[in-house]
């Protein structure tokens, strides 16, 4: 495997993400299983970091080798995804132009004014809100948006929702798994599952590829949180193939490698369950660990109640990708508004 000869810009702090020991957490799901997180929501000094950043330090070398003077982004109101494009824009001396979908069927009152899309805006990026649903595919809204820059003479580089079905979205995770294998060694444990929200795909893509390395690929859980999941797993069975070839993995990843369990990501994309939010305060409560009601906190719901059901075997070692999410919480206050 070789993931060397691809460019990267850092946009991340230099060395690996900490990986933390969680054992109030792990006490707390009482399944005889030890919880690790880690901490990709700590990755970097840019706007709050997260796991898009990963992913754009392998695709800033293509925008700036073709020459463009803007990035544009699609996501939704409270997308992660559109705020790292727009710290990426600002640091590289890039103009920014991120179309924000309605996504998510939620009313709280400041939701289009705080967390992500305020920070999204204090960067300076052209924030343009449209009245679509959600959907993880390729978008007329966005094609728009490229357009726009055409029109006004400038260089628009497109990249797609979670900079997932992007040629190279795919290998910063493959990174993450490359960085998990010297930490484990230097830690002188080996973990037996690694847990992972996925909605666009090329986090957990990544990670596929990444350990399938050393032939472990189907310990990666993804934990959909799209509620579209043959969708999904079909965008995630490409962005795998895609990025298996670009590293020269050398085999076809298998499909029992791609495992995603669809089961945590009711009532829908963007609103959290009441068993997401009990997920939510456990981990806030035993570990001070802040998780989203979009992303993480169904990863962590589904780490909990798969650990609960016994599905991990005694004495497993888990590692949770944190992958960032907290800003959008600022956009749920009346969920939380006490606790
Ligand atoms: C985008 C995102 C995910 C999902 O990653 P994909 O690569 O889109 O599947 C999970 N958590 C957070 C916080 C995110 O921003």
């Amino acid at each position: 495997m070789n993931l060397a000869k691809f460019d990267r810009y850092p946009l991340t702090f230099a060395g690996p993400t900490p990986i933390e020991h969680l054992p109030r957490l792990s006490a707390a799901i009482g399944a005889d299983v030890e919880i690790y997180a880690k901490r990709d929501d700590c990755n970097s000094g840019l706007a709050l970091g997260g796991n898009k950043l990963r992913k754009l330090e392998y695709i800033v070398p293509d925008a700036i080798a073709a020459g463009a003077d803007t990035l544009v982004s699609i996501g939704g109101v409270q997308s992660n995804h559109t705020r790292m494009v727009a710290a990426t824009a600002a640091k590289i001396g890039m103009k920014c132009v991120v179309v924000q979908e309605s996504w998510v069927p939620h009313d709280d009152a400041v939701y289009d004014r705080v967390g992500n899309i305020l920070l999204t805006r204090l960067m300076g990026a052209d924030s343009r809100l449209v009245d679509e649903g959600f959907d993880i595919g390729i978008r007329q809204s966005w094609e728009d948006a490229l357009q726009s820059v055409r029109d006004r003479g400038g260089v628009p580089y497109p990249i797609p929702a979670g900079a997932s079905v992007h040629k190279y979205g795919g290998l910063g995770y493959v990174g993450f798994a490359e960085e998990v294998r010297a930490q484990e060694a230097e830690m002188g444990i080996t973990f037996d599952y690694i847990i992972v929200c996925v909605v666009t795909g090329s986090t957990q893509a990544g990670m596929i590829v990444g350990f399938a390395a050393d032939d472990r690929a189907n310990r990666v859980i993804g934990i959909d949180g799209s509620g579209t999941p043959e969708q999904l797993r079909a965008q995630v069975r490409g962005i795998v193939d895609n990025t298996a070839d670009l590293v020269e993995l050398g085999r076809k990843v298998r499909d029992d490698e791609i495992v995603i369990n669809p089961d945590y990501a009711y009532p829908a994309y963007g609103v959290p369950s009441h068993e997401t939010n009990e997920a939510i305060r456990l981990a806030a409560r035993t570990e001070a660990m802040i998780t989203d009601p979009v992303y993480e906190g169904k990863s962590m719901q589904g780490m909990i109640d798969l650990a609960q059901k016994g599905f991990f075997p005694k004495g497993s070692k888990i590692l949770y990708a944190h992958l960032g999410g907290a800003p959008a919480l600022n956009g749920y206050s009346y969920t939380y508004r006490n606790g």
